[in-house]
């Protein structure tokens, strides 16, 4: 399940794959490996318990898919992004926030995106390929790789590696792309994240802008993964305009496979809502979102509109926000307005956009990208 093309990395083999590559170690070497990797989540180069030889022999073989080309902070350091290279060049972003007794990683399913939402930095620059299995469990492996040693450098207990390996990890695929149109390699992703990492499926989150098949394949699943929809408007004739899936995908068609999913899942579904002001952020709308949700018994998360070069709206004002926020209350419907993480870093909600590396210096370190100057 690797990219069109492409030689697999090691995040792309599953156990049994490895296993087969190992034939003819020692059977504990396959253990050793797979737990360093996944249990213990360090770097193949750092599990001295197997062979150098064999290490390298593996790294020769299964290149990893991901070169970090930046690393930056925000909030105190506790939000930190990650933009990695891909073999071919493209970029992709993920993002991890810690919180004091959990993190949350946020990792992209694709390089860009098709969907085309009018507000979204991602859909703003345009697809340009599905990530494969191995790009999107290298980008957790590598950002808990890097969250480890910097951590107990830089905040000593309070924020250690030690806590941050051991902190409950969510896993939310809000990173850029739309996870159902990548439905296999994300699949089997969820899979590897919960079978072989131990997260919880109540800790994995698919974020999508509404794909009906994608949401009624995810039903059919025995794992029951949370569910966020990035609603953000309850008419079709606005959200025909800023979220466009929607003239194929209709509101009417989406209430009822989200119906569909939480009677399977029994999970409750959070439907995201991007308060631009102006636009979407009225009582009117309030009351319109009041009536789509209730009937799903979905929580709403209003994120206030992140800037993005493309989109002119300003975000509401934080009274409108909380005015919002009372009226869905009024109609029965339970709203968290989401504190914004790493806006000074292009971090947030929808800032996520990186284009094609222009070149790669001899050092090894990226040159800057269009979308970043
Ligand atoms: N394609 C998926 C995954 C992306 S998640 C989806 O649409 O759900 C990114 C989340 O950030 C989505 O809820 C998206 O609607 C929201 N978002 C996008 N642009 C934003 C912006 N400029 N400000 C605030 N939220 C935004």
């Amino acid at each position: 399940m690797t990219a069109p093309g492409a030689d697999p990395s090691l995040g792309d083999l599953s156990r049994a794959e490895l296993g087969e590559l190992l034939d003819g170690e020692p059977a504990y070497r396959l253990d050793q490996v797979w737990d360093g990797l996944y249990r213990q989540r360090r770097p193949l180069s750092e599990l001295t318990n197997v062979p150098k030889s064999l290490r390298q022999a593996i790294g020769e073989l299964l290149p990893p898919a991901l070169t970090l080309v930046r690393t930056q902070s925000a909030d105190r350091g506790t939000t930190t992004k990650h933009l990695w290279s891909l073999r071919d060049g493209h970029l992709v972003e993920s993002v991890l926030m810690r919180y004091r007794n959990r993190m949350t990683l946020c990792i992209s399913s694709q390089a860009g995106c098709a969907m085309a939402c009018s507000f979204c930095a991602t859909g703003q620059m345009g697809f340009d390929r599905n990530l494969s299995l191995g790009e999107i469990v290298e980008q957790v492996l590598g950002t808990l790789q890097e969250a480890g040693p910097d951590d107990r450098a830089a905040r000593g207990r309070a924020i250690n590696s030690g806590a941050a390996r051991g902190r409950a990890i969510n896993i939310v695929f809000m990173g850029m792309g739309e996870p159902l149109a990548n439905y296999d390699a994300v699949w089997a992703a969820v899979e590897r994240f919960h079978g072989d990492m131990g997260i919880g499926a109540r800790h994995i989150t698919v974020s999508t802008v509404g794909v009906i098949p994608g949401i009624e394949r995810l039903a059919a699943e025995a794992l029951p993964v949370n569910l966020a929809v990035s609603l953000h408007a309850a008419n079709d004739r606005l959200r025909n305009r800023i979220a466009p899936i929607n003239r194929t995908y209709p509101l009417r068609d989406l209430a009822r496979s989200l119906a569909d999913y939480r009677r399977a899942k029994r999970r409750r579904i959070s439907l995201e809502w991007a308060m631009i002001g102006g636009v979407n952020d009225s009582d009117r709308d309030a009351a319109e979102l009041a009536a789509y949700a209730r009937p799903l018994a979905a929580h709403v998360n209003l994120i206030p509109l992140n800037p993005t070069p493309g989109y002119g709206h300003q975000p509401s004002p934080a009274g409108r926000i909380e005015q919002f926020a009372a009226e869905l209350s009024s109609h029965g419907v339970n709203a968290t307005v989401r504190q914004n993480r790493g806006t000074s870093i292009d971090a947030a909600c929808g800032q996520l956009r990186a284009d094609k590396l222009v070149s790669v210096r001899k050092d090894g370190r990226g040159a800057r990208s269009r979308a970043e100057r």
